[in-house]
């Protein structure tokens, strides 16, 4: 079956978009990445059941697009379709024991509107610029809670098109990762929070959002913590006495506020990103004798 065919076929189906060679840098945070060879938008759950059968009957490999503030897409961009989810993804339900939120809400508006409706749970993810999707996926955290503590079950659709639903306790979820079945698309997410008072929650989420701006670079492109802690250990602390902050290569700098976090200082490219982060480990290896492991997600095709 031809490309073509595959972008016709797309294109025929109800609630998919679909765009050939769609640069990928405006959807990162770190305003990177080459092109997709197929974007496709889904803006219903039947548009995107039938999408992904049209795209595993070509045999086109799928990559998931949240909010891409947690991903370095390649400079080379990304071969087969990148996949975004739009539309009903986007919708909130409220009830009696939390929300049911789409996976393409985005995090920080939940967060808000929560506090606004006098839910507790969320306020730890202030700030975090991802949406319920990726969050979900990347088990994302701060200040010492994560999404595990208030997920209830998790709507999702496989690779086969097959729509799925999961209770948490079929979701193994772990430090910055939870375990779906391969190539599970999330959907929908079921989170059960806790009545509070508003203003109660208010400072709560206003205490973190200080926290954040106390802590953390702003004003240019980054996605957030590049590395996972080590245990017992912070990845920008052993980044710091390695002497690294200010390091550069091209547009990418290790931040000089916050160790762990890379900026784009202007012009980088995904490829400076990646020789700065095996700068990074190969120095706190040689001093620490540490391993840093990336947060930060790798996608597309990258030259050897
Ligand atoms: C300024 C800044 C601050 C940050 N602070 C934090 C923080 O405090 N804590 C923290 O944990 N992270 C933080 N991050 C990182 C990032 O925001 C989180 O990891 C976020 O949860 C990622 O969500 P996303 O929608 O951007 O996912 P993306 O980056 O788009 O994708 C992340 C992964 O999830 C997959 N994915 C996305 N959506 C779906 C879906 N619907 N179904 C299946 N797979 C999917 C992608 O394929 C990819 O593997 C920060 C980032 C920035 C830029």
């Amino acid at each position: 079956m031809t490309a073509d065919r595959l972008v016709t076929e797309l294109a025929g189906t109800a609630g998919v978009a679909v765009r050939v060679r769609e640069p990928l840098a405006r959807y990162t945070s770190f305003k990177v990445g080459g092109p997709a060879d197929y974007f496709v938008e889904a803006t219903t759950v039947r548009g995107l059941t039938a999408c992904l059968r049209v795209v595993e009957r070509h045999g086109v490999p799928v990559l998931l697009l949240g909010n891409g503030s947690n991903l370095l897409v390649s400079d080379q961009g990304v071969r087969g379709a990148v996949l975004r989810l739009r539309g009903e993804f986007r919708t909130v339900r409220w009830h009696g024991s939390g929300a049911e939120v789409g996976a393409a809400h985005a995090v920080s508006r939940l967060v808000r509107e929560a506090v606004r409706r006098g839910w507790g749970g969320l306020e730890f993810a202030e700030g975090i610029p991802g949406s319920v999707g990726g969050s979900l996926v990347m088990n994302a955290g701060a200040y010492g809670s994560e999404m595990e503590r208030v997920v209830h079950r998790v709507d999702a659709v496989t690779a086969a098109g097959e729509t799925l639903a999961l209770g948490r306790e079929e979701l193994r979820f772990s430090y910055r990762e939870t375990r779906l079945p391969r190539g599970a698309v999330v959907t929908r997410v079921e989170m059960a929070l806790t009545p509070e008072t508003p203003e109660v929650a208010d400072a709560r989420m206003r205490a973190v959002m200080t926290r954040r701006k106390e802590s953390q670079p702003s004003g240019h492109p980054n996605f957030g913590s590049v590395f996972r802690n080590p245990p017992g250990d912070h990845a920008g602390r052993l980044i710091e006495a390695s002497g690294l902050k200010g390091l550069r290569v091209g547009g990418a700098e290790i931040s000089r506020r916050h160790a762990n976090f890379i900026v784009n200082r202007g012009g980088a490219r995904a490829q400076d990103v990646r020789r700065l982060i095996e700068r990074v480990c190969s120095e706190v290896e040689s001093r620490f004798s540490v391993t840093l492991q990336t947060e930060v997600r790798f996608a597309g095709e990258w030259p050897q």
